[in-house]
């Protein structure tokens, strides 16, 4: 079964697209964990940074430009925003598509829960 970020990068499930270019997608969480919560993700299926390789390292390093981009068009470049990337079980990692979290618009806790 296609994981279903592949399914919403293809428009199959329906998101709220906040962005889209020829190498990456970023759409609105589902579940808002700030007042600003948009999932960036490579258009390649990658399943975590566990499964990066060198010819991933510019995609990444693209995808924080991206995110950076999309702070401020959202206006929470000078208040601040968190980039995070869950990996694995005790990070509570749902999705296995490789995916950034943007949050902000709020105060963020450190650390972490
Ligand atoms: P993880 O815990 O894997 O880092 O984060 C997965 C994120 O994907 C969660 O924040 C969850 O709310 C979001 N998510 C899961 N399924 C969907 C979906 O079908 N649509 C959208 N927009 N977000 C989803
Ligand atoms: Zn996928």
């Amino acid at each position: 079964m296609e994981c279903i970020f592949c399914k919403i990068i293809k428009g199959e499930i329906p998101s709220k697209k906040v962005y889209e270019d020829e190498k990456v997608f970023a759409f609105e969480d589902i579940h808002p964990q700030a007042p600003v919560h948009i999932l960036i993700i490579p258009k390649e299926h990658i399943c975590s940074i566990s499964d990066l390789d060198k010819e991933h390292d510019s995609l990444m390093g693209y995808i924080l430009r991206v995110a950076a981009k999309l702070a401020e068009e959202k206006s929470i470049n000078e208040t601040g925003y968190r980039v995070v990337i869950n990996c694995g079980p005790d990070a509570g990692q749902a999705v296995f598509h490789i995916h950034f979290h943007l949050l902000g618009a709020r105060s963020l806790k450190w650390p972490p829960g």
